[in-house]
């Protein structure tokens, strides 16, 4: 590309700073600066090394079972009347989430710089069972630090860890939540740099992170982009992907960013209303603000305390966005938008039935908005879904939700 094509293009970002526009960038202790420059520099030697890539992808197909397919969603589309319905089935790749192409890239970066820990923080425990997956297929000790009631409401997974020989300290502070347990990890790499990689689990945190853990994740993007031209002749016309960090969006959309014709939705979780502390929808009540080392939409209150953030998905809910995202909407390259609980649990039950795939609660959101759009569109136009996840980890969530709208429908 010549360098004015480039400066031209949705996929230059971010610089050399790790500024997307406004956003990103590194605002971190000083005693952290140095290891995020060195994780910088074995990445992009690492990403130009085809000896990395090759092991990436051996180990992606033989172990993450890619490439996973894009379904023809038959029963649905006909339902709904529109648009043609693809399903990016990342719920079939291995513990059952999108989570694990980050794990693989960043444990193999980990294990080329020579380190021997893996830590890792995990709110829903999605990314704390990859991480304790990859870690455990290298021999390598692995922390998961997790906020308490997190612990609680998924104790599955909790358990799921253990097994897989990882340590997981329950986190105690504030509101012993996933913004706690972050916070927890960053002590402990903080102390223990020398022998210590930290595996963040969206497109989060200080620069490399946002852009590494998009290009690991853009894996769904280039299969979704070849598999479509192969079954359709054509590009999509619409993406529609939940947005929590934004890591399974951007994993999709990123390939798709220098194609005009291609709309993309991130849709985030609109909860139970719009006051401050009954959502996680940055883009609709948050503004900017600095949280965990990146520049990006925050939901604070005026004086800039992080608030409190609401989701049925535990995946979705955290106070800020991914800094990529925050600068595909000032472009306007990206539309956002959110769905609440119970149109999510009801896009949820509905997908199950019409194509016997039960999404995660996260990824019903991004379906639930795919059911309103596809119905607008017309039957010779394509929508791609990405299903992040599979439910069996929600099912105790949802029937939790049932009881609890049987106990008000019988007052
Ligand atoms: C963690 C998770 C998400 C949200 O994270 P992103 O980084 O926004 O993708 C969405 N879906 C599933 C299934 C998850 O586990």
């Amino acid at each position: 590309m010549t360098e004015t094509a480039e400066q031209h293009s949705f996929k230059a970002q971010p610089d050399a700073g790790g500024h997307f526009g406004p956003y990103g960038g590194s605002f971190v202790p000083e005693i952290l600066s140095h290891p995020l420059h060195e994780l910088e520099a074995a990445y992009t030697e690492a990403k130009q090394d085809p000896e990395f890539q090759a092991q990436l992808d051996g180990l992606l197909q033989e172990f993450v079972g890619r490439p996973t397919p894009l379904y023809f969603a038959r029963r649905m589309t006909e339902a709904l009347g529109g648009a043609k319905v693809y399903l990016k089935r990342e719920d079939l790749c291995h513990t059952g989430a999108h989570k694990i192409n980050n794990s693989l890239g960043q444990v193999l970066l980990a294990r080329r710089m020579g380190k021997t820990r893996i830590i890792a923080e995990t709110g829903a425990g999605q990314h704390g069972v990859a991480t304790a997956t990859v870690s455990a297929m290298f021999g390598l000790d692995c922390v998961v630090y997790m906020g308490e009631v997190d612990m609680e409401r998924q104790a599955l997974n909790v358990y799921r860890m253990r097994r897989l020989g990882a340590k997981v300290v329950g986190v105690t502070s504030g509101q012993r939540t996933l913004k706690d347990a972050i916070s927890e990890a960053m002590r402990d790499w903080v102390s223990n740099i020398q022998d210590t990689h930290y595996i963040i689990g969206s497109a989060l945190g200080a620069h490399p992170y946002p852009m590494m853990v998009r290009d690991f994740q853009s894996v769904i993007g280039r299969e979704a982009r070849w598999q479509i031209l192969e079954r359709e002749g054509r590009m999509p016309d619409h993406l529609v992907a939940c947005v929590g960090g934004g890591s399974n969006a951007i994993g999709l959309f990123y390939p798709f960013l220098d194609d005009p014709e291609v709309k993309m939705t991130g849709v985030e979780a609109g909860g139970l209303g719009s006051g401050l502390g009954e959502h996680a929808a940055r883009f609709n009540g948050g503004s900017l603000g600095i949280l965990q080392g990146t520049k990006t939409y925050v939901l604070q209150d005026a004086e800039g305390q992080i608030s409190l953030t609401h989701s049925v998905s535990a995946g979705l809910d955290y106070a800020a966005v991914g800094p990529e995202h925050a600068w595909l909407k000032d472009l306007g390259r990206v539309a956002y938008t959110q769905v609440g609980d119970q149109e999510a649990v009801d896009a949820l039950g509905k997908l199950s039935k019409w194509e016997g795939i039960l999404p995660a609660l996260e990824t019903a959101h991004g379906v639930a908005y795919a059911i309103r759009l596809a119905a607008e569109m017309d039957p010779d136009q394509l929508i791609i879904i990405n299903c992040s996840g599979r439910g069996d980890k929600d099912v105790q969530e949802l029937a939790a939700w049932e009881q609890r709208q049987q106990e008000a429908g019988g007052k």
